[in-house]
């Protein structure tokens, strides 16, 4: 059984995990519901780093074969994020979908998101079910009038509302969402951004009327004047306000003073960011195909057709198995590539199983691992029936899960699965 995730390692909520474990945002989340008066999130480049910019959005799958790889090169990872570049709850799919996958996938990360919370209300039971342990939630203002200044519009249900009806829609919502985060035993983050001359004098009262919801923390971020944007002459504010303010909001609740004010695909430890170094492993995930529907099908290296028994390079030739309402079924053989030709032999095997999800093999080397995780192919080492690990595919649960039960062996010594209900 995997161990719970442990809620201490969030280097964001616990400043004392910041220089020994990290987060990687995954930005799937594309679209968002509101407009924020200091937000550009056009600009894309690896060396800007400020919330809202990424240098590609991925789709769920891609995301979890991002997380697979940024794990394996930085094992210091404990949280997957998903904080934007626009909102969470403006892609909801998207959102759940991701969160979903890398819950099954990696249960032992810790998972958060960072939203507006505009339409938080109507998925707090699915963040509850998927076990999301904190969330974080911008509040500029608690005043609706003040509120309608940092605010272009806000978006609900295709209806465009602004000025003061839309500041007080959002805080309502935004007040809701926080009571059922906490009825639901979430960690809760605010974050208030700090507008000069149109929320700075506000923050203390933001913070005690988060005190009063049950708010874990608050995090004072100052404002940074993004070019195109209805704030980009308003200075930023500077350190000494910037403590003046925390000083007095944290009468109220405890202060995040260790933000770094991370990209949308940041990734690495807080103060260590790898996004740059990692950017090649992003946009090649952002490369693979979108969906999986696009590869409906699983590769298998088989000398006889009933168990998966043959190394990936000593296979000739590779079954094609679908799966259908009637169950598996075998679609056709297809011939491996001549052996040699370095890398390109597996480059050229990735273009033969191109609408494969998996490939099936009872051994494979380094390389061609790499090449064919990189084309969108999971290898999945096994031995035993084939049948079984085309239910490990296809029911999501994938390679990790097969080798749990790989590992209780076979107690009847047929080299298969051992988990009693093939035999
Ligand atoms: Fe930008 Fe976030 Fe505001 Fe949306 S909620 S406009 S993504 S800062
Ligand atoms: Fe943590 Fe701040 Fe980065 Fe969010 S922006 S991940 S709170 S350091």
């Amino acid at each position: 059984m995997n161990a719970s995730p442990n809620p201490n390692l969030h280097p964001c909520f616990n400043a004392e995990a910041k220089g020994s474990y990290g987060r990687v945002h995954l930005p799937v989340a594309p679209h968002c519901n509101i407009k924020c008066n200091y937000c550009n999130r056009k600009y894309d480049c690896v060396n800007e780093s400020r919330p809202g910019v990424t240098s590609a959005v991925l789709s769920p799958m891609q995301a979890c074969r991002y997380v697979e790889q940024v794990i394996a090169r930085e094992p210091r990872i404990t949280v997957v994020g998903i904080a934007g570049p626009g909102d969470p709850f403006a892609n909801p799919e998207e959102t759940l979908e991701t969160l979903r996958r890398i819950r099954r996938k990696f249960p032992h990360l810790l998972m958060c998101l960072s939203t507006n919370g505009l339409g938080l209300m109507d998925h707090l039971d699915a963040i509850g079910e998927i076990g999301v342990s904190h969330v974080t939630i911008t509040v500029n203002a608690v005043d609706p009038e003040i509120g309608q200044k940092v605010y272009g519009w806000v978006r609900d249900k295709k209806i465009i509302y602004r000025g003061l009806r839309g500041a007080e829609l959002l805080l309502d919502r935004q007040l809701r969402a926080i009571e059922g985060l906490k009825a639901r035993g979430v960690t809760v983050k605010v974050n208030t951004i700090v507008v000069p001359s149109v929320n700075d004098h506000h923050v203390e009262a933001i913070a005690e009327r988060m005190s009063k919801l049950g708010v874990d923390v608050l995090n004072c971020m100052p404002m940074h004047p993004n070019a195109g944007t209805a704030f980009e002459n308003v200075p930023e504010p500077g350190k000494e306000m910037m403590e003046e303010i925390r000083g007095k909001a944290e009468r109220h609740l405890p202060q995040m003073r260790h933000c770094t004010r991370c990209r949308a695909d940041a990734v690495g430890l807080l103060g260590e960011d790898r996004s740059g170094e990692l950017h090649g492993c992003l946009t090649a995930c952002a490369s693979l195909p979108r969906d999986l529907a696009e590869r409906p099908h699983v590769a298998v290296a088989t000398l006889e057709g009933l168990l998966v028994n043959q190394h990936l390079g000593e296979a000739l030739k590779f079954q094609v198995w679908g799966k259908s309402e009637q169950g598996f079924r075998l679609i056709e053989e297809r011939t491996a590539p001549e052996p040699g030709g370095g890398l390109g032999r597996w480059e050229r095997l990735a273009e033969v199983l191109k609408d494969c999800r998996a490939v099936l093999v009872a051994g494979i080397g380094d390389n061609p691992r790499r090449v064919l995780t990189m084309r969108g192919i999971e290898p999945m080492e096994m031995s035993g029936f084939i049948e079984l690990g085309l239910e490990a595919v296809y029911s999501g649960r994938g390679a990790k899960e097969f080798k749990a039960r790989k590992s209780g062996g076979c107690q009847k010594g047929f080299g298969c699965l051992g988990t009693g209900d093939g035999c």
